[in-house]
């Protein structure tokens, strides 16, 4: 049995949930919940919607490129499915969770870690001209200090401009491969 993931929000919906839209074009929608399909129906788009896992790939919150996800995609070759096969699967299934939730976790370091660079470098601006405006100035006058909130989005802007390197974990690609 597959698990299908819910069309506005993303997550998983497990047995017994949720609930299936066909479009008079028979196209599936599935949802996992009453607060999905009704932003559905309010014509709502994912994309958009902050609580979404749409909106975070869109936003590179969460990890989006990635080899684990190949092994998550649908194929169109039949399979025939023997008892070891099955056997194999499930023990794999472990191993992949695993290694999708230290990714997952690297990622969001990653960019914690990017982020406070660029924090830091926009002090280090502020007190540069800080530096500058006393030594040109004798006046009581001083410059406006800038508060977090708004070095945050000065970052943020830096962030969208400069193009975050991303570093996997390299270690896990072996086994990846194994079980692929
Ligand atoms: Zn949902």
């Amino acid at each position: 049995m597959r698990l299908e993931p819910c069309y506005f929000c993303g997550s998983t919906i497990y047995p017994g949930h949720g609930t299936k839209f066909v479009r008079n074009d028979c196209k599936i929608f599935n949802f996992c919940r009453g607060k999905c399909q009704k932003a559905f129906s309010k014509k709502r788009n994912p994309r958009k919607t902050r609580w979404t896992k749409a909106y975070r790939k869109a936003r590179g919150k969460d990890l989006t490129v990635d080899p684990i996800f190949e092994l998550e995609k649908r194929r169109n070759e039949p399979v025939k499915l023997t008892e070891a096969l099955i056997k194999n699967v499930v023990e794999s299934m472990k191993t992949i969770e695993t290694i999708r939730v230290k990714r997952a976790g690297q990622h969001i370091k990653n960019r914690l870690k990017e982020g406070k660079r660029l924090r830091l470098k926009e002090v280090a601006k502020y007190e540069k001209a800080e530096m500058k405006h006393k030594e040109t100035t004798s006046s009581n006058v001083e410059l406006v200090k800038p508060t977090l909130e708004l070095l945050k989005e000065k970052a943020k802007k830096r962030e969208k401009e400069v193009k975050v390197e991303v570093e996997y974990v390299k270690e896990d690609e072996e086994l990846l491969m194994e079980t692929a």
